[in-house]
């Protein structure tokens, strides 16, 4: 089943296709999107598979509802094209604001310059229309993947801490707000001390799209992880191997 603007919305409970979560609490997904009849679908869709669905229509109170509410909701899905602002300011304005909220992008658009740019923006995926519920339930999955709890092994270099079954960071006494993606970086980084990580593999294991000769996408995220680490200066922590990738020193 495809859900598509141009396709129909005759989303039936019944028939999804729909992959059940196996969380213990129910995820809540902040969905903007503008069109109704998708909105509506996709609320059914989800609701179905165990999610609870709020719909913003509209941009700047899309842009609100995620900052003023972040820890309310699990994942926002989020439209380009929407009223009043589109879903790439949005993206970067819940970024600088240190919302740390997993971002999936839905857009009717595929050009490459466009993928590339809404990555950059700080999404952390996205969905090209028309899709199907079997591809937006596994994107969904991804993103909320927890990691087991039962292996609470926390990593350290220096006097930053990350425990993967929180995803929580801290330096010394300070939490860092890291986005999932910035969290995926660290937690590699601290996997692999001392050695030189270089962008390709960063590529190949943290993103999930083609993205060979993309490697622009992985020094903007690591001058973010930088920057709330302490400043972009933070050489001493995560050094720039010259044409290679990166090192943490631990
Ligand atoms: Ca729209």
């Amino acid at each position: 089943m495809k859900i598509s603007p141009s396709y129909g919305h005759n989303v039936s409970g019944t028939t999804l296709p729909f992959i059940h979560v196996t969380h213990t609490s129910t995820m809540k997904i902040l969905l903007i999107e503008d069109e109704e009849k998708l909105a509506q679908a996709l609320k059914r869709g989800l609701e179905f598979g165990g999610y609870t669905v709020d719909i913003v229509p509209d941009g700047k109170k899309g842009l609100t509802r995620a900052s003023l509410h972040r820890d309310d909701y699990d994942v926002v899905i989020l439209d380009l094209m929407l009223p009043s602002m589109d879903g790439h300011e949005i993206c970067r304005q819940m970024r600088a604001a240190d919302v740390t909220l997993p971002i999936l992008i839905l857009t009717a658009r595929a050009e490459t310059d466009t993928k590339v740019d809404l990555l950059l923006s700080g999404a952390d995926d996205y969905l090209v229309k028309p899709f199907s519920f079997a591809e937006l339930s596994a994107r969904l999955q991804a993103l909320l993947r927890r990691p087991s709890q039962n292996l609470p092994e926390k990593l350290t270099a220096g006097d930053v801490e990350l425990d993967p079954s929180t995803r929580e960071v801290r330096r010394g006494d300070t939490k860092l707000p890291l986005t999932l993606k910035e969290f995926s970086l660290l937690e590699y980084f601290m996997r692999h001390p001392n050695q030189v990580v270089n962008r390709e593999d960063l590529l190949n294991h943290l993103w999930d799209f083609n993205y060979v000769g993309f490697s622009n996408v992985v020094d903007v995220h690591v001058k973010n992880l930088r920057r709330k680490l302490g400043g972009a200066s933070d050489e001493g922590l995560l050094e720039t191997v010259r044409g290679v990738g990166y090192r943490l020193h631990a």
